[in-house]
This record gives C-alpha cells, structure tokens and sequence, in this order.
C-alpha cells in the first residue's frame, strides 16, 4: 500500500504556493541492494528525495530546508491556488535515452554552481550521481522499468530503444563517475563502521585497492556480513564494478 500525504510551501525563489506529496510506502515486495549503498525497491518507494523543482520558475529547491506551511494556516482559496511540485522527471532531459548521465550531469552542474551550501548536502548529491551512473554503467535497465511502472508508457520504450546508443556515451559518463567519486573519497566522513565499508567500496570502484583494503582491515568487525564479504573479495580480485549483493 502507497500512501500521499500532501504538504503546502513556497517556493523560496520566487514565493509562488506549491504543494507536495510525501510518499510513503508501506509494503515492498522486493529490492536489490548494491554494493555501493544503492537499492531498488520494487516498487519503487521514492525518487530523488533531495531535490525538487518549482513548477512557476522550474528552479531547483533543497527538499530538507523547505519550511512547509499547516494545512490549517491556508484557506480553501490558498490551498486550490496552489499547484503540484515538479520532481526531477518533470524535466525534459529526464525524458532522453540517456536520462541517468543528464540526470548527474545536470546534479553535478548544480554543485559547481554552489547550489549545495555544505559539505553533508554536497555528500548527499554526489551519492545520487554516484548510483545514477552506476545504473548507467552496469545496470542500464533500471531507468525505463521506473518510468513503465508509473505507466510513462511512451518513455520507457523510447528509453529501451535508446539503449544501443547510449554505449557511445560511456566515455563521459566515466569521465563523470571519476570525478564524482574522487570528490567524495575526500569529502565523505564515515560515522560507524557500515559507513567505513561503504568507504572502502568508493576506494574500490576507483581502482584504489589498497587503500580499500586498509579500510577493510579496519572494519573486520563485520566480516561476517554479506555486503563485507562481496566487497573484500572483489577487492582481492581487483575488480571495480558495482556489485550486487542480494
Ligand atoms: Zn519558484
């Protein structure tokens, strides 16, 4: 069972009256989980849970610092006045083959041009950019299954035909991928020892072996874990690529 909530804010650029849905889901039937901290949840349970969009100015807004506004303090006027958030497939490039490298392209672009204000949101996004890409890389089909589950029939096989085109593009999204993840080798803190593991796991997918495995050493707490185990021995084979882990 899904369930909406709705929550009333303004855009704080430009001060129109929006209102949002809050998903939430209370069954899942399954989900993959992927060494990189990824998972697919069938069905799917929420999208981009960072950023959204103004439907006036399309300008993008950082979903945790929106004030939402009681139901109560509009009046039936005000709530009717107000139209429906856009989320990310909202936007055109989202509707391309290639919708996961626009996606963190378009991310990426973003914190260059100092939308996220601290380092915890920077860490944020370029987990996002991290997962989209490795979709992209290893996976490919996780895109147009999203988009055929909420019956954007015409776009998910648009994407499916897409397919086939988009190897072409594995050259930026590389470039991308490395530099996202380089950035956030230096930047990502881990609190607990789950966080260290995911740590080792970026060291990993950038070839850095060694210090994958000092982290390892670490953490050997946990090699009783699934996750722990996959990860470690990717790492002794020296291989780079998302893992899958269920
Ligand atoms: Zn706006």
């Amino acid at each position: 069972m899904t369930t909406f909530s709705t929550k009333y804010f303004e855009c704080n650029h430009c001060k129109q009256r929006m209102f949002h849905y809050e998903l939430s889901s209370y069954h899942v039937h399954n989900s993959e989980a992927y060494s990189d901290g990824y998972i697919d949840y069938n069905p799917p349970v929420s999208f981009n849970p960072h950023v959204i969009f103004c439907r006036h100015c399309k300008k993008p807004i950082w979903y945790e610092d929106i004030d939402f506004i009681d139901f109560e303090s509009y009046d039936e006027i005000e709530r009717n006045d107000a139209v429906k958030s856009c989320d990310i497939f909202d936007l055109p490039m989202t509707r391309e083959s290639n919708y996961n490298y626009n996606i963190a392209a378009y991310y990426s672009g973003l914190i260059d041009e100092g939308f996220v204000d601290t380092d915890g949101k920077e860490i944020k996004l370029r987990f996002e950019i991290w997962h989209l890409l490795n979709n992209l890389n290893s996976f490919g089909a996780a895109g147009w299954f999203t988009h055929f589950i909420h019956a954007r029939f015409r776009i998910a096989f648009k994407m499916l035909k897409g397919w086939k085109q988009r190897r072409n593009e594995v050259h930026d999204s590389d470039k991308l991928f490395r530099k996202n993840l380089k950035r956030l080798c230096e930047i990502y803190q881990p609190a607990n020892e789950e966080e260290k593991l995911l740590q080792a796991e970026m060291f990993r997918e950038m070839r850095n072996f060694n210090t994958a495995n000092k982290l390892m050493v670490e953490i050997n707490d946990l090699n009783s874990t699934n996750a722990y185990r996959k990860i470690n021995r990717a790492i002794k084979l020296r291989k780079s690529r998302v893992i899958k882990l269920n």
